[in-house]
Parts: C-alpha cells; sequence; structure tokens
C-alpha cells in the first residue's frame, strides 16, 4: 500500500501472528496488513442480540440463549446428542451427530448456555444442528456490549478459524487511524460527485456494519461501503484498460486511403446492397484505417446481421492500400467458413487468398508462409495457427478477429503483440458472433471503441421456436417428414455435456442411423467435427443443392453455415446448452423466406431454471435481450467463457450488482485521466497488482 512503512505491514507485526499464521494468510492472498482491510467478507451473521426461541422461524441464523432443561441421547440412523434448552418464550433442540465423551458431560452439567446456529426442522421440531455454544456461569447472562455491529464471515481456507482471522483483521481495522496506513486516492470532487464513501469509513462498514444493517447488506447494491470500494476497483480495471488503449493508439500505424479499386467491383458482384447499419459500421472502421494510429474497434451484430461483408470491406480497403489482413477465427469450421466465402467474394478481384490452420500439411503450408512473407498473399484466414512464432508477414496492416467469446483479453492483446512484426502497427477489428450485454461489454471491451449492427438484412421472417418434451419424439420425427415433403429442409442438432469432438460424433452418428430407420424415404446425412475438411464440404454442398434433406449435426453447425432453404431445426437436449450457443444455433434458420421453426426437444424433468432459460429462447428472437438473460441467469464468467475472464474476476465488485455504477465509473475514468493522472497507476497497482502483466503482455 503506498505511502505505509514496511515495517508496520509485515504480517507478523500484529499480536497473535507468527509464521505459521502469517503462512496460512498468504494462502488466502493476504500478504500484508493492508491485504487484511481489502480481504472482504462472504456474509454477516448477527451476534449483536439475543432472539427469542419462541420468535424463530425456518432458515434463520440465530443466536439464542437460555437454559438447559436436559440432554439426551437418541439412537435411530444416527446416534446423536440431544440438548433441550429454554427461554422465556419456547423450547428448541440443538442436535450433534459428532460429540466427545466430555462435551456430552459438560452440556450435561450445562446451566445455561449462549448458541448460534441455523435453524433447521428435526425430528423434535426446530432444531440446531451442531451449533456453536458458549456455556454460561450464573449471571453471565447479559451480552457483552462489545458485540455493536454484525459479525463478517470471511473466505478461508483449512487451519484457518473463523475467530482467529477476525483477530486479526480487527487489528488491521484499529490502524486505519494510523497516518498512512491506507492512502484515500480518490480527489473529493470525485467522491462528491458520485456520492461515495470515504475509503476509511468504506472499509469499516463492509467490515463492521452496524447492528441495524440488513444481514443481506454484501450482496444488495445498498451497502455505502461495498459500494465505495466496488466503484473504485471497476474503476482501477477501467483506467487499466483505457491506459492501454490510450498506449496502444498513439502508436503510429499505416494509413489507410481510399479501397474504391477493390470495394466497388466488390460490391456491384455482391448480389444485394448494405443495410445501413452495416455501412454505418464500415464508415466507422474507414474513419479509424485513415487516422494514422492503430484502430481498435468491435463490431457487435446479432446473427445473420452480416458481420462478414463488413470484416470483407474492412479487408479490401487494407488491401488497396498495399498491406495484409490476417482474418483469425476461434474454430477450423468456422475459419473454413470465412476462407470459402471469401475465396467466391474475391474471385474478380486481384486479391490471393490463403489458408492456414493448425492442420495444414507442411508442404502446403511452406507454400503460404512463403507466399505470405513476400506479399503476394494479402488476405491469410485461419485459425490461431496464424500468430505461430514461425508465421512472418510482409506487411500487416489490419488484423481481424471473429472471436465467438473465445479468445481471453490477454490472448488478444498478445495477439496484438505478436502482430506487431516490422515495426508495423497493425490495426484492429474484432467481430463477435454473439452479442455481448452492455454491462460486458463496458467492462471487459473498455479497450474498443464499439460499432453496432443493429439491424438484420432485409426478407428475413422470425423464427418461431417450440419448446417439446422427448417423449413426444415422434410426433417430431413425423414433423419432419411433412416438411420435408413439402420441399423444405430441417437441422437435427445433438448436442452433449462432453467437450468431446469423438464422442459427440458418435451420438450424432446413432441418431442419424435411427432417423434414417424411421425416415426411409428421406435422404439423410450427417456431420461432424471428426470428419475429413472435404467431406464435411461435400455433404454441405449437397444439403446446399438440396439434394440431401436432413443434415444431422454436432453443434459443429452453430457458426458459418447458411442454408436458406432450411426452414426446420430440432435441438436435441437444449438444456445442456448456453443461450448464447442456442441463438447461434437457431440462427442456422429463418435466412429464407419461409416461416421457420425450431423445436426445443428437451429432456424431462427440466430444473426450474433450464424451464426458464427455455422459456427465453421461445420469447424473444433478439439476440441482446438473450444475452441480458443469459448473463442473468449465468453470470459473466460462463457467459464470456472462462478465458475470457482474465481481467474479469473482481474481488469486490459483481457486473451484475454493480451495472449500475458501470456509467459513473466511465465517466469518473474520463475525468481521473483527465486531471487526475497522477493516481491512476496507484490505483491499478491496488486493485490489479499482480494480474497487470496480463495487460502489459
Ligand atoms: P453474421 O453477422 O452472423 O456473421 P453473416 O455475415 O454470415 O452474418 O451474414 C449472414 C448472411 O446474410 C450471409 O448469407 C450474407 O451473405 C447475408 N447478408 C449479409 N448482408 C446482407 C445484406 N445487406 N442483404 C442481404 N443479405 C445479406
Ligand atoms: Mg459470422
Amino acid at each position: 500500500m503506498p505511502g505505509s512503512t514496511k515495517q508496520s505491514q509485515e504480517l507478523t507485526s500484529l499480536t497473535g501472528v507468527g509464521p505459521a499464521l502469517a503462512q496460512k494468510l498468504h494462502q488466502v492472498g493476504i500478504n500484508q496488513v493492508s491485504d487484511l482491510l481489502f480481504h472482504l467478507p462472504l456474509r454477516y451473521e448477527d451476534r449483536t442480540r439475543i432472539q427469542a426461541i419462541g420468535s424463530v422461524s425456518l432458515g434463520d441464523v440465530v443466536q439464542l440463549q437460555g437454559e438447559v432443561v436436559g440432554t439426551t441421547m437418541q439412537f435411530g440412523r444416527r446416534r446423536s446428542l440431544l440438548c433441550m434448552l429454554r427461554d422465556r418464550t419456547g423450547l428448541i433442540s440443538l442436535r450433534f451427530f459428532h460429540f466427545s465423551a466430555a462435551q456430552k458431560r459438560t452440556l450435561d452439567e450445562a446451566k445455561f448456555l449462549r448458541c448460534f446456529g441455523e435453524v433447521r426442522r428435526g425430528r423434535s421440531g426446530f432444531e440446531l444442528y451442531h451449533p456453536e455454544y458458549q456455556i454460561l456461569k450464573d449471571g453471565e447472562q447479559a451480552l457483552d456490549t462489545q458485540q455493536s455491529h454484525l459479525t463478517p464471515v470471511y473466505p478461508t481456507t483449512e487451519g484457518l478459524q473463523q475467530t482467529r482471522l477476525r483477530k486479526v483483521v480487527d487489528q488491521a481495522l484499529s490502524r486505519l487511524d494510523e497516518s498512512g496506513s491506507v492512502v484515500d486516492l480518490l480527489p473529493t470532487e470525485i467522491t462528491r460527485r458520485f456520492e461515495l464513501e470515504s475509503l476509511r469509513s468504506a472499509i469499516q462498514l463492509v467490515h463492521a456494519p452496524p447492528a441495524d444493517a440488513p444481514l443481506q447488506w454484501l450482496s444488495s447494491d445498498s451497502n455505502p461501503g461495498q459500494k465505495r470500494l466496488a466503484f473504485e476497483e471497476l474503476l482501477s480495471h477501467r483506467l487499466c484498460m483505457r491506459m492501454f488503449r490510450r498506449e496502444a493508439t498513439r502508436l503510429p500505424a499505416p494509413q489507410m486511403h481510399s479501397g474504391e479499386a477493390l470495394i466497388k467491383p466488390f460490391l456491384a458482384t455482391l448480389g444485394f446492397t448494405l443495410t445501413g447499419a452495416q455501412q454505418r459500421a464500415f464508415s466507422d472502421i474507414d474513419t479509424d484505417l485513415r487516422a494514422g494510429h492503430p484502430m481498435l474497434r468491435l463490431v457487435q451484430g446479432d446473427v445473420g446481421s452480416g458481420k462478414t461483408v463488413v470484416a470483407a470491406l474492412a479487408a479490401l480497403q487494407v488491401i488497396a492500400s498495399g498491406l495484409q489482413v490476417a482474418l483469425m477465427a476461434p474454430t477450423e469450421i468456422l475459419a473454413e467458413q470465412h476462407y470459402l466465402n471469401f475465396q467466391r467474394w474475391f474471385a474478380d478481384l486481384p486479391v490471393t487468398v490463403g489458408w492456414l490452420s493448425g492442420k495444414t500439411k507442411a508442404a502446403q503450408r511452406k507454400v503460404t508462409l512463403a507466399a505470405l512473407a513476400n506479399g503476394q498473399c494479402q488476405l491469410l484466414i485461419g485459425t490461431h495457427a496464424l500468430f505461430q512464432d514461425e508465421v512472418t508477414y510482409d506487411k500487416l496492416g489490419l488484423v481481424i478477429i471473429d472471436e465467438q467469446h473465445r479468445f481471453g483479453v490477454h490472448q488478444r492483446l498478445a495477439l496484438r503483440d505478436k502482430a506487431n512484426q516490422g515495426n508495423l502497427n497493425p490495426h484492429q477489428l474484432v467481430m463477435t458472433a454473439t452479442p455481448i450485454p452492455r454491462t460486458l461489454a463496458m467492462s471487459a471491451y473498455a479497450d474498443l471503441d464499439n460499432s453496432i449492427i443493429d439491424e438484420l438484412p432485409p426478407g428475413r421472417t422470425p423464427v418461431n421456436t417450440a419448446l417439446i418434451s422427448a417423449e413426444r419424439r415422434d410426433e417430431v420425427v413425423a414433423r419432419i417428414a411433412e416438411a420435408c415433403q413439402g420441399g423444405s429442409q430441417a437441422y437435427w442438432v445433438c448436442t452433449l455435456i462432453e467437450d468431446s469432438e469423438t464422442l459427440q460424433a458418435q451420438a450424432a452418428e446413432a441418431t442419424a442411423t435411427s432417423l434414417a430407420e424411421l425416415l426411409p424415404n428421406l435422404s439423410i446425412a450427417l456431420i461432424h467435427g471428426r470428419m475429413k475438411p472435404a467431406e464435411k464440404a461435400d455433404v454441405m454442398a449437397r444439403f446446399k443443392a438440396g439434394e440431401i434433406k436432413l443434415l444431422v449435426a454436432t453443434t459443429v453447425i452453430e457458426v458459418g453455415v447458411d442454408v436458406p432453404n432450411a426452414s426446420l431445426m430440432i435441438i436435441e437436449n437444449p438444456e445442456r446448452l448456453g443461450l448464447a450457443q442456442l441463438h447461434q444455433l437457431r440462427g442456422r434458420i429463418g435466412r429464407g423466406s419461409v416461416k421457420s421453426h425450431c423445436i426445443l426437444l428437451y429432456q424431462t424433468p427440466l430444473s426450474r431454471l433450464g424451464k426458464e432459460r427455455l422459456k427465453v429462447m421461445r420469447e424473444s428472437t433478439d439476440g441482446f435481450y438473450i444475452a441480458e438473460k443469459d448473463l442473468e441467469l449465468r453470470g459473466p464468467g460462463q457467459v464470456l467463457g472462462t478465458q475470457q475472464t482474465g481481467l474479469m474476476t473482481f474481488r469486490i465488485a459483481d457486473i451484475q450488482r454493480d451495472a449500475a455504477l458501470l456509467d459513473d465509473v466511465k465517466s469518473a475514468a474520463e475525468d481521473i485521466l483527465q486531471n487526475h493522472p497522477d493516481i491512476v497507476d496507484p490505483l491499478i497497482e491496488r486493485w490489479l497488482g499482480e494480474r497487470i502483466h496480463y495487460v502489459n503482455v
């Protein structure tokens, strides 16, 4: 902590803390005294008052006190010791399944005791199982008045008891008033403007809330201490990303001119006109590319909104200016789809498109790498392989990342560095395959400018979604036969919980076989991730040509596949997938002019949460709404994918609970960058400390 003396920060300078306890504290991330102040409780317990036994209800966590009216052993399925406690209002039992002979004896002899625990329903009515208890001597029944605040319960580790942890935190708190123990970095004008507690009072409030504060104070957004700390933490994260962005965008980057020479003929052969939203997104990009500093832009748009065309325009502009473009996708199949698309789109243009993946054979690889190094290959499409060590670009001007929530923030940053060959700072365009909830975009992507494609190409009809239980599978199969006889095509998507391509492939194979038996007159084919690229391409081509009517697939078709005549999709066990993924899958239909239907064939029984999630799918086709719901139901880690959470794991803040702070955090960050640049580093140091290396890759 800045401003504090080293010595007074040593954990062992606290009373009762020796090397062994210090070691335990290290295990929970506490390395110095001030860390204790930022080691925040998980919840609170109220030990400030004694509740009347007659007033307790199920699930309450209570402190009770009374006369011991008897202890008995009970024998049943499990032996237990029962101790009856009475006050003027009622009777309750304390039940112990594990107890020593000595414990039994002291309870037998006890006259009065005070205990603390959760009220459960037991054999004798309300009971406390294994409460903490304290035997009282005569006359000791008054509650000591020291407990004027709620008792914090801290995250801890084995062998580190709450009571010891509380004692050391208390000592750290009592040092709060020593000058310089913890510096309030935020200027008064900021704390005043955003109605924030001072740092000291915030720390006090969070560790020792007043007795009349609600026990749920920590999980609510009304704890002013927590608000201040969460605000400061979010602010520090945002400052970190803004600083990174600032440094990156200060560098010189190749200045592009108009790409007309390539863009005009491209648009002429495209077969459709750009939507207004596509034009706006490209115009943002065009401005960035001409600015002479690296572009850092995120293009968001719902499934099927046409992000790929926008990426193609950006690529052409850069290629027309004499530089190279790399387009990276998270999966082989998506990368392949892009490759096929761009090859087709650019067929009549003087543009060479290359392909590189981890599976590219050595001989082909050599050719591609040579063409890249001498500048002959202008657009390279592939997976992570694009940024491996042996890959050198001649003049890389733009990196396009189709992200699909799979690249981590730090991975993205590392990549930017890697792309930084030959002293050129390439422009960067990130496309997300699924919309990102605003709150996540504001925190995880604060280093990027944002363009939103909020309009679908014309002629789409919204997909109708139905929830049908697997018990009615026969009806669904009949419906496929009917639809296909009527000239439509259908997808049957198999899902598995395991992320194993082999298992997925096996499950899909079994389904395809059984469907073929049920529908002997239908041409059915199978596609999955274990098939060779040529086989997959062949199946897709035949499906696209209408030769195959029913395509049984694993979730590989989640992205990239585009067959407008397919108007029916059955997703088996949809409860296994995230909403964003279901939305992606469903986006494969509804691309033509006929009404499309998506059947979510769920397994019974469905959990309450599962039901709720599938209902969201039935009720909405709006990717942004679905993403918000997904976040609400599953939390940010799940929605972004674990890799992406590098910068998203907060100590105190919670993106959902504290969502309302984000706008203020944003404006406070700009204010501080402008007017108080000197506190930026200390704030980042305080909150991101050792994690900072992610950002400075
Ligand atoms: P996504 O945003 O999901 O990546 P794509 O870029 O794959 O969407 O586009 C989805 C489909 O819509 C593609 O077949 C694409 O050719 C088509 N498309 C894109 N833009 C338009 C447009 N302006 N008008 C008509 N069709 C379009
Ligand atoms: Mg796409």
